[in-house]
């Protein structure tokens, strides 16, 4: 397990170590978060909102 920062809120968020690039993963603050890789290693970015509101 590899433990990131949340760039939302700030806490702690624990991914597992074979993470893949642009895997979502939930935190606790209820922001959901996109893993990306620098190099060999992991962080996190905000996801995208996709969805909920394009268009009727
Ligand atoms: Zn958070």
């Amino acid at each position: 397990m590899v433990v990131l920062k949340c760039p939302v809120c700030g806490g702690d968020v624990t991914v597992e170590d074979d993470a893949l690039p642009g895997e979502l993963v939930e935190h606790e603050c209820g922001a959901q978060l996109e893993v990306v890789k620098n190099g060999d290693k992991l962080s996190l970015k905000l996801a995208e909102q996709v969805g909920e509101d394009w268009g009727e």
